[in-house]
């Protein structure tokens, strides 16, 4: 059953087309990758579906509801959230107080109730904050709550972005390079974190991912983009002996920069 459809769905910045006519399909339950060189459409596709930027035409449908001319609020609301190429997180605040913000839009208490019951808003609270900290330590984040985003390694940050999209509930979640600056631990320690979320959570995961063993390690389907194009798509085997994918990782002189290899354009 497909969660997410995109048709024919064009993006274009002035003269620039971001992303130029993309039909894709993700079932439920997958982990999915989305790869391509730099300045091929991948974040723009992600700002598309999360309502971040408006399509220039096409149609895009999440779990039966089509998502163009949605706001980000309402898209997060039907279960798509997202992580950060570049880190986005309220540097200033804690990483627990990071997570109650992503859980805002759960909590009970509504107008009526804030009014007449703080006492009930004070349950829902100590809940949530409960809840955050399971959230922290599921991510790996365990004893981390108190400290300021800021503070917390490169890698702890992406994870914080991580708890901080599942304190929304997400069916989707989208992972704009979640490895990226990673050491190798940080990196294996996340892609299994990528994989329980689906394993044990359910969540449909579609990530944009530069490090090659990631992406053909845990996708079941890789998708891949050139000039807001899709060139390629099917499982990691077969995108990797696709001609059309090698040209484009390497026939721009961009030697060492190969699909099968460790690193990625
Ligand atoms: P990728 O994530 O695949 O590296 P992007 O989606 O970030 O690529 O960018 C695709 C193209 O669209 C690039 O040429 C980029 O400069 C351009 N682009 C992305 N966002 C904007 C924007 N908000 N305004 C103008 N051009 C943009
Ligand atoms: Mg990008």
């Amino acid at each position: 059953m497909a969660l997410l459809e995109a048709r024919q769905v064009i993006k274009k910045f002035g003269g620039l087309t971001a992303v130029n006519g993309i039909d894709y399909t993700l079932e439920k339950g997958v982990i999915a990758s989305i790869i391509g060189p730099n300045g091929a459409g991948k974040t723009t596709f992600f700002n598309l579906v999360t309502g971040i930027n408006p399509l220039t035409s096409g149609e895009l449908i999440f779990d039966g509801h089509s998502l163009n001319r949605r706001t980000p609020d309402q898209i997060a609301y039907f279960g798509i959230l997202r992580t950060f190429q570049n880190i986005r997180l309220f540097a200033s605040m804690t990483a627990i107080e990071n997570v109650l913000v992503g859980m805002h839009t759960r909590l009970l208490s509504g107008v009526g109730d804030v009014l007449f019951s703080t006492r009930r808003m004070a349950r829902e609270e100590k809940e949530a904050v409960r809840t955050a900290l399971d959230l922290l330590a599921y991510c790996g984040l365990k004893g981390h709550g108190d400290e300021q985003a800021r503070n917390l390694a490169y890698g702890d940050q992406r994870r914080l972005e991580i708890a901080r999209a599942l304190a929304s509930q997400p069916k989707l979640l989208l992972l704009d390079e979640p490895t990226a600056g990673m050491n190798p631990k940080e990196t294996e320690s996340t892609t299994a974190l990528i994989r329980r979320l689906r394993d044990e959570l359910g969540v449909t995961i579609l990530l944009i991912e530069h490090h090659m063993q990631v992406v053909m390690g845990i996708s079941e389907r890789v998708t891949v983009l050139d000039y807001g194009v899709k060139i390629a798509e099917g499982t990691p085997q077969e995108v990797q002996r696709d001609p059309r994918v090698i040209e484009a990782y390497l026939g721009r002189g961009a030697a060492g920069q190969g699909v099968s290899a460790g690193g990625g354009a």
